[in-house]
Parts: C-alpha cells; sequence; structure tokens
C-alpha cells in the first residue's frame, strides 16, 4: 500500500522533543502566573473576517498566507494565523471589561500560515502569546517585556538580543508613512514586484522585504523615530527608561516594524543568534485601537508571541535534561511471577512511581537487556523461586549489585529509593 505522509510544512512532535515542549509550558504557567497572567484557551477556526480587519488586509499574513476555506454552511472560515485577534474577540464576546478593564491572559497552542517552509518556518508552528489589556501606563510595557525576557532566562536560553522601537500612533504615522512614500517614490526601480504594490497600499512593509534591493533601498530611508509625536515619544523614553530600571538589556532598532498592522507604540523582537536566517524567537507590541476595532470598547493592549519552535531549538541541555526514563524494570520467570508482576505494577504506578515491563514472553535474559536499554536505574526481579518465598530481587543497574527484598517489605524499601507516594 502507498503510504500517506503528513503535509509539507507540519511536522510531528516526537517522544523525546515533547518533553521539552511540556518543561516549557510548565516554566510559562510558573512564570506567568507570578504576574497574574490567567490561560485561555480558544479555537483553532475563526471566521475570516476576523483576521482581515484584525492583522489588516494589505499584511502578508491575510494577502498570502491564511489557510482559509467556505464550509459546508457556505462560510468563510480560516485556521488562525496568529492568537491576538482570536484573544481579542473572545475578551469583547465575554465583556471582560466589564468585571475589570485589566486583563492579562496568554493562551499556547498552533497558528498556520502558508509560507515557505525552511528551517525555522512551518506552515503549522506553534506560539506562547501573552495579551495584557486595559492599561495605557508605559509601566505595564515594561512589565510584559522584562516578563518576556526572565521567562526566556529561566529556561535558559541565552545569547539573546532584545530588540525596540516605536511605530508611533494614529497621529504620528501617517506622517511617517508619506515620508517613507515620497522616498521610495524615486527608488521604485529597485523595489520587487511585491514591494512596488505595497507603495500603494502599505508602505512600511518595505522595511521588512527580505529582498536584497528592497532592504538597499531603504538603508538611507526616514526613521519612525525622527518623526513620532510628543506623546508617543514619551511613552518610548519611559518604556527604555523602566527597562534600564529592572537592568533588561535592549538595542533600539528605528527600522524595526513588525509584520501585523495593528502594533502602535512599542513594538520589540527577541533575536536568537543561533537561529540562522529565522531569528526571531518572539515578538509584540502595543495595539492600542485593535479593541475598538474589533468592535469592543476604547481599550488600549499590548502583547507577545514566542515562536515554540523555536524556542525549543534554543533549550541548553542534552536529551537527559527532558528524557522521561522508567525509575523502575519489572521482569519476571513463570506464570506466577507474570500475574504477581502485572498486580505489582499497578500498585507502583499508584504510587506515581514510572515502571516499566515486559509482556513479550521472552527469557530473562532478553528482559534484562530491555531492562538495560530503558536506562532504567533499579530492576525488580519477580521469580517462581523467590516469589515461593515471600521475597523478590532489587537489582542496582548502575553498580550491577543486587538484594533480596521481602514483598512485606518492598514498598518501605521503594518509598526510601524514589521517595514516592
Ligand atoms: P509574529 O506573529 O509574526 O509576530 O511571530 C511571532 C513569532 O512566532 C516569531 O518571532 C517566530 O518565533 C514565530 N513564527 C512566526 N511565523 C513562524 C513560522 N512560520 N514557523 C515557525 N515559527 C514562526
Amino acid at each position: 500500500m502507498e503510504r500517506i505522509t503528513s503535509i509539507r510544512g507540519f511536522r510531528d512532535i516526537l517522544p523525546g522533543e515533547s518533553e521539552k515542549w511540556q518543561f516549557v509550558e510548565e516554566k510559562a504557567r510558573e512564570i506567568f502566573g507570578a504576574y497574574g497572567v490567567r490561560e485561555i484557551r480558544i479555537p483553532i477556526l475563526e471566521k475570516t473576517d476576523l483576521f482581515r480587519r484584525g492583522i489588516g488586509e494589505t499584511t502578508d499574513v491575510v494577502e498570502k498566507e491564511m489557510y482559509t476555506f467556505v464550509d459546508r454552511g457556505e462560510e468563510s472560515l480560516t485556521l488562525r494565523p496568529e492568537a491576538t485577534a482570536s484573544v481579542i474577540r473572545a475578551y469583547i464576546e465575554h465583556n471582560f471589561f466589564e468585571t475589570d478593564p485589566v486583563t492579562k491572559l496568554f493562551t499556547i497552542g498552533p497558528m498556520f500560515r502558508r509560507e515557505r517552509p525552511q528551517k525555522g518556518r512551518y506552515r503549522q508552528f506553534h506560539q506562547i502569546n501573552v495579551e495584557m489589556l486595559g492599561y495605557e501606563d508605559p509601566r505595564i510595557d515594561g512589565e510584559l517585556i522584562s516578563m518576556l525576557m526572565l521567562f526566556l532566562s529561566e529556561l535558559g536560553i541565552e545569547d539573546l538580543d532584545l530588540e525596540i522601537n516605536s511605530l508611533g500612533c494614529a497621529d504620528c504615522r501617517p506622517v511617517f508613512r508619506e515620508e517613507v512614500v515620497r522616498f521610495l517614490d524615486h527608488r521604485e526601480e529597485s523595489l520587487c514586484p511585491d514591494c512596488r504594490r505595497r507603495l500603494q497600499t502599505n508602505p512600511l512593509r518595505v522595511f521588512d522585504c527580505k529582498v536584497e534591493t528592497c532592504g538597499e533601498a531603504v538603508r538611507e530611508a526616514p526613521v519612525i523615530l525622527d518623526s513620532i509625536c510628543a506623546g508617543c515619544r514619551d511613552h518610548f523614553e519611559k518604556v527604555k527608561n523602566l527597562l534600564d530600571t529592572l537592568a533588561v538589556p535592549f538595542r533600539v532598532n528605528p527600522r524595526m516594524v513588525r509584520g501585523l498592522d495593528y502594533y502602535k507604540r512599542t513594538a520589540f523582537e527577541v533575536i536568537g543568534h543561533s537561529l540562522g536566517s529565522q531569528n526571531a524567537v518572539a515578538g509584540g507590541g502595543r495595539y492600542d485601537g485593535l479593541v475598538q476595532e474589533l468592535g469592543g470598547p476604547d481599550i488600549p493592549g499590548i502583547g507577545f508571541a514566542i515562536g515554540f519552535e523555536r524556542l525549543v531549538s534554543m533549550l541548553p541541555g542534552d536529551e537527559t535534561r527532558f528524557s522521561s526514563k522508567p525509575s523502575l524494570y519489572v521482569a519476571t520467570l513463570g506464570t506466577a511471577a507474570e500475574t504477581f508482576a502485572f498486580r505489582l505494577l499497578h500498585n507502583l504506578r499508584k504510587t506515581g512511581l514510572q515502571a516499566e515491563t515486559d509482556y513479550s514472553g521472552k527469557s530473562l535474559k532478553a528482559q534484562m537487556k530491555r531492562a538495560g536499554r530503558s536506562g532504567a536505574p533499579y530492576a525488580l526481579i519477580v521469580g517462581e523461586n523467590e516469589l515461593a518465598e515471600g521475597a523478590v530481587v532489587l537489582r542496582d543497574m548502575g553498580a550491577g549489585a543486587q538484594e533480596k527484598v521481602a514483598i512485606s517489605e518492598l514498598h518501605a524499601k521503594l518509598k526510601e529509593i524514589f521517595h514516592v507516594r
């Protein structure tokens, strides 16, 4: 039969790697919890209009990367390409702002973008998203960014650069946009076809373009920091001071624009130098106005998204840091021993001990070989003769030493070794 394989750009997360994912998720819950950020779980499928309106019609994501289809009820639906729009939709739909205008939420899950797959870029990828809604005060920017950096450092990830910028607001960004258009008008011939189109629709996107000639064209372009208004400048200065206060190192990158339209004022990215060409491990920014844009009240917000795959690829430590090995391997000899071991395993696992055995019916020697391969530090050998005496043999696999243990003493003995319940 012909094999059916997975879809290009979609990957399996196998045991060995999945332990790393669990480790990261636990750390996220722990650190975010300390900041009062609570988990929200949202659907993967949303109405297409949510992303069109939320992300922006002229962004790459909406223009060419979404998995959009018409379902059997003739409705246009889209697999979410990012989480912020969905979180805000839920925030509005459930009237969060009525109980408390300040809401801090996180969500972890898959996103879908039909980009060209390569190392660090997939069509189904995962993000850890945090959104903090309700404050305009720059202290929330400082809190969110420093929490992100704390999280990354608690995972042991080093060699990171935090880059920040201000993208201005509804008052000053249009002025900058005009300046950019004026600047690029003379250089249209060096822009790629996409960017020529962007010049009409969304000129700031040119800053993001990966085509070399476009990169050269914007090298001398005006930067937004030179034209932001007094309010935005003040906000940006305060954010920088707050990061300094917490000794969070950062670099101002005046050319960073970010790929999604909704960002206002503070924008930031975390660059991982070991990542290769797709080197952004996290990105985010302030999106005052988005809640209103999606039909809610005028509530400001700021958030970030961490790329889970890229994060996991940067985790230090070899397999042993994350792998889960059985603590105890149970080998048996004879039918009576098998029955006894079956019950024993059930009771051991009830105490939380990771215990493994072999049902293949192979020789004791073969079972012990598997016990060795399993990496379990101890093996329990249940033999017919010992069992008749009311005992089993406990073998220390590392030391190669073994001792007879009375079944009545077994629980106490294992408790001593493994600190189980
Ligand atoms: P964005 O939502 O575009 O701001 O992306 C936030 C983070 O998600 C990026 O910094 C990446 O780490 C990650 N990311 C974005 N797109 C992909 C992708 N196609 N494959 C893997 N990770 C991605």
